[in-house]
């Protein structure tokens, strides 16, 4: 249940945050997209919210298992493939777990990462999800090597996430509907990589 299994609890964390950004994301979407990013993702994590309950001793892989095949089937988009992929590639290194240490974490974060690079063909700097999470992600194994706990890993991979975010303000989109915009791109910050960094947001705080 919600009580002894604290990866329901997390994911149930994970919604809410995206939930009640639901109309910023959207609203940035609005800018240089089409208007949907935080409806789209809102839609997936309660399907993922619904399904967790109904799933109350499911291990940490089967769960996100679960997130990666909902979200692909209910979020649509570029978004929902491509979080459905990182989420499915992140289960493998969690499969049968119930609890992560530091070197599990950042395997599947570079699992997740390398699904949305398989997945969308986009790299760092093309103002996407990749410039909140690749930053993470070194920022993440850079506490780690200096034996920093694991929340202390994640304040670090969220402030980076947010840092990353910024920079997609500055930079053309050359991937996904924002790069139909071209130079008008510029000035706006990319709705995915900000939807990645309130996700590691959220999962830092429950973690703290
Ligand atoms: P859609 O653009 O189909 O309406 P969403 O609005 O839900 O989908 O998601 C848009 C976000 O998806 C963008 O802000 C960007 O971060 C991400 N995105 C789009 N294309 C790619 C890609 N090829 N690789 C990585 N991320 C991408
Ligand atoms: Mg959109
Ligand atoms: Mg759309």
């Amino acid at each position: 249940t919600l009580l002894n299994n604290p990866a329901i609890a997390l994911i149930g964390a994970v919604a809410d945050a995206i939930v009640q950004n639901k109309d910023f994301l959207t609203s940035l979407d609005a800018a240089i997209g089409d208007a949907d990013h935080g409806i789209n993702l809102s839609r997936g994590v309660e399907a993922v919210r619904a399904k967790a309950a109904a799933s109350p001793n499911a291990d940490i892989g089967a769960l996100l298992k679960m997130v990666g095949m909902t979200l692909i089937s209910t979020v649509g988009g570029a978004s929902g493939p491509l979080y459905g992929t990182a989420f499915l590639r992140a289960a493998a290194p969690a499969q049968g777990k119930r609890a992560l240490d530091g070197e599990t974490v950042k395997e599947m974060l570079a699992a997740a990462i390398q699904g949305i690079k398989d997945r969308g063909k986009a790299t760092r700097g093309e103002k996407t999800m990749l410039d909140a999470l690749e930053p993470a992600f070194e920022a993440f194994v850079q506490g780690l090597e200096a034996q920093k706990p694991l929340v202390e890993c994640l304040e670090a991979a969220t402030a980076a996430a947010r840092q990353g975010v910024e920079f997609t303000k500055t930079i053309v989109a050359t991937k996904g509907r924002a790069s139909y915009l071209g130079e008008r791109s510029k000035g706006h910050q990319d709705p995915g990589a900000t939807s990645a960094a309130i996700m590691l947001a959220a999962i830092t705080d429950f973690c703290r």
